[in-house]
């Protein structure tokens, strides 16, 4: 079977996915699962406030743009769609559950993994909500040092979705050690680990962690780029994998937007442009070359979101 990328407008096929901003945000919402929901915000205030910043990176040669913004924390797939409709960008959105309180639904503590993973299998086969809008990759998120118990099941939902549906996982990590824990349920289930993406790779301090994760297979996402103090770590991170022949696992993006569902007009937004003007001209800069810049930045999204 030819593999295939979901994205909020249709699938398309692996190579028309271009250049790929793997981890980004148009609209997030943190007031937790309680109290968060359609009635917080003005759908066409969130378009119009998002609309040039994508229109930006589009018109600077991204084609993809992969939102990250989980269920419960304002995943939106209709504003993403009218936006992917109206900048003629291919937009990803996700399935999968937050596992960190606030936004863990209290149905996610009582049910089965079975019946969390079919709700998420669900969505991959019949769309979101009630759209016929797809899922692209599942989502979810540890948080700290220790794995919880409730942590440790959403992981296992993820196998359990991932297997049936073949979706990518990428999960909210930070730490390399958690990491580890991570794919060693991963692989309880039989999930390769080139099917789970190490979300916030660059947060880990120890490099020694993130070669262990590398060794496994899985990808390594350096999503930290433009912010505080992250470009140097990036930039000594990537060398370092790119020395020890990981390039085909690396994936780039910047974590940056978005509009922020409570603020005065979605509050400060950090634009997605960045990454273009200003951190590939690092790159090359340091001279990393071309065919490298575009095995980050095509090819690996390409093959990370296939399925
Ligand atoms: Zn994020």
């Amino acid at each position: 079977m030819n593999s295939k990328i979901n994205t909020v407008t249709g699938e398309i096929q692996p190579k028309e996915m271009g250049f790929t901003l793997p981890h980004e945000h148009i609209l997030v919402d943190f007031i937790g699962v309680e109290e968060t929901g359609k009635h917080r915000y003005n759908p066409e205030e969130v378009i119009n406030v998002m609309f040039p910043y994508l229109l930006d990176i589009k018109k600077l040669g991204v084609t993809t743009f992969i939102d990250c913004t989980p269920m419960y924390l304002a995943r939106d797939v209709e504003i993403l769609k009218e936006l992917a409709n109206k900048t003629n960008l291919n937009i990803l959105t996700n399935t999968g559950l937050y596992g960190r309180e606030p936004y863990i639904p209290k149905h996610a503590y009582k049910e089965s993994i079975e019946e969390l993973a079919n709700q998420w299998i669900l969505e991959t086969k019949e769309g979101i909500e009630d759209t016929l809008i797809k899922p692209g990759f599942i989502k979810t998120a540890v948080d700290g040092e220790e794995f919880t118990e409730i942590e440790n099941k959403l992981i296992e939902v993820a196998a359990v979705a991932s297997n049936e549906t073949n979706l990518t996982i990428a999960t909210h990590t930070c730490f390399g050690e958690k990491a580890l824990q991570i794919l060693k349920v991963l692989n309880d289930y039989n999930v390769k680990p080139q099917k789970w993406i190490f979300v916030h790779a660059n947060i880990e301090e120890k490099l020694e962690l993130i070669l262990q994760v590398a060794e496994q297979g899985a990808w390594i996402e350096l999503d930290g780029v433009g912010q505080e103090g992250q470009d140097e770590k990036i930039l000594n991170i990537l060398d370092i994998l790119i020395d020890q022949d990981y390039e085909d696992q690396i994936l780039l993006s910047q974590d940056a937007g978005c509009y922020f569902v409570g603020e005065p007009n979605g509050g400060e937004i950090r634009p997605f442009s960045p990454f273009i003007t200003e951190f590939i001209p690092v790159l090359r800069d340091r001279g990393i070359q071309d065919e490298l810049i575009q095995k980050f930045t095509i090819n690996n999204p390409a093959s990370a979101f296939s399925i």
